[in-house]
């Protein structure tokens, strides 16, 4: 079922979903805050409006599918998930513990409701989405399966030969976010390996191209809602975001790509959050934890 909430109160969850994320993170000492932080505002905007499922019944056959294919985002997945209500918000404290559903990347192992498919090997989640996504069309169901990318995950080979067989099989259906913060691991990434021009490397290989602030729900849904989705052309979305996005003394730094916060990192970057939200909603709405 959609959950059609307002962008206020999307706001509001993403602020919520980025202290589980500071916390979790904290607890676990390992883990990546940067692009989990950045992403938080899409996968959000997914769960809590844009998407058709149900907590109740997480296998419910016309859901939509999400298939996080940067695995290493999974805070932001399962922050979003448990405040969604697929499984206890308490559980979020065991990220990453021996024996936990919570594993450090996405894992169909251990079960955890919402979970699609296992993830974190970069590159490999296009081809999974383009197979849900032509299953969909033969059996004729009308759900929509959406991938989200790192963008220095788009050097991966992997990824350009599922482009070209979702464009091949026309899969209007599919739509790929792609987390363009311009970082990965090492740098910037037109230094590590440049991918520019993006939008025209897509479009060449039959893609629509859309593209959008990835930090700006009311944004993000505007693009999100102007996609055909019964038309014979996948779509990526390049979605423009900040890394560490929420906590200013780590947006745009990529060092912070696989870092957790010290104790007291923590309780400055929480100090940070609650202060960037009171200034976006004019210091009146966001509820510190
Ligand atoms: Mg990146």
């Amino acid at each position: 079922m959609t959950r059609d909430s307002n962008v206020s109160e999307l706001i509001n969850i993403t602020f919520q979903v980025r202290l589980d994320i500071l916390e979790m993170l904290t607890l676990a000492k390992s883990g990546h805050l940067g692009g989990s932080l950045g992403v938080t505002d899409i996968v959000v905007s997914l769960y809590f409006n844009l998407l058709r499922h149900s907590p109740e019944n997480p296998r419910w056959e016309l859901r939509d599918r999400v298939v996080l294919s940067a695995g290493h985002l999974a805070p932001a997945l399962y922050a979003t998930l448990a405040r969604a209500g697929y499984f206890p918000i308490e559980e979020l404290k065991t990220l990453r513990q021996l024996g936990t559903r919570l594993q450090g990347h996405p894992s169909l192992g251990v079960e955890l409701p919402g979970i699609e498919t296992s993830s974190g090997s970069l590159g490999q989640g296009l081809g999974i989405a383009v197979g849900m996504a032509l299953a969909a069309k033969i059996k004729q169901q009308n759900h929509k399966v959406v991938s989200i990318h790192g963008d220095g995950e788009l050097q991966e080979g992997a990824i350009w030969e599922a482009a070209m067989s979702a464009s091949h099989y026309k899969l209007s259906n599919l739509v790929a976010i792609v987390d363009r913060n311009q970082l990965q691991i090492d740098g910037h990434t037109e230094d590590v390996l440049s991918l520019e021009p993006l939008a025209e490397k897509w479009k060449a290989f039959g893609w629509e191209v859309k593209q959008c602030n990835g930090n700006d729900i009311k944004d993000f849904i505007q693009v999100f809602n102007s996609v055909g989705f019964h038309g014979t052309k996948p779509t990526v979305i390049l979605a423009n975001t900040i890394m560490g996005y929420g906590v200013p003394s780590i947006e745009n730094d990529n060092r912070w790509h696989g870092k957790v916060p010290t104790n007291d990192e923590y309780e400055s970057f929480k100090e940070q959050l609650r202060k960037k939200y009171r200034d976006i909603f004019g210091r009146s709405s966001a509820q510190p934890k």
